[in-house]
């Protein structure tokens, strides 16, 4: 199933970010899921979204010991199921990791697309390139 950005005038679907908090599903594109990450006030859905969750369990923050939300990250090669809490989330969406969080995912996720070394230094964890 091809899913669609749920932002009101976006039409991008495919390679989308699945973010699911318990409290509702959001569909966002790379464009939007780093407004929401920036500031979320400033989307607007579509009519009837975002979607009802029906996630049963939240897992624990792969960071911290925060709820987590869910977020499942559509991807050309194998998808990446992502369990962060808000604020660390919101961190890596923004490539804005500390250089400890960079490593603790890392450890965890691996050479993955969203800490790849275009936006974090492999050796240091140093951001090269946060968006604000
Ligand atoms: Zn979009
Ligand atoms: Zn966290």
């Amino acid at each position: 199933m091809t899913k669609t950005c749920m932002e009101k005038d976006c039409q991008f679907g495919g390679l989308v970010q699945e973010i699911n908090d318990g409290q509702t599903v959001k569909v966002l594109c790379g464009v939007h899921s780093i407004m929401y990450a920036l500031n979320e006030s400033k989307l607007t859905y579509k009519k009837g979204y975002p979607l009802k969750s029906e996630l049963k369990e939240q897992a624990d923050c792969s960071c911290c010991n925060n709820l987590a939300i869910n977020m499942i990250e559509h991807l050309p090669t194998e998808n990446t199921q992502w369990t962060l809490c808000e604020t660390h989330l919101k961190k890596l969406l923004t490539h804005s990791l500390s250089p400890k969080e960079f490593h603790q995912l890392y450890n965890q996720y691996g050479d993955v697309y969203l800490l790849h070394d275009d936006f974090y230094d492999p050796e240091t964890g140093i951001a090269f390139q946060q968006i604000e």
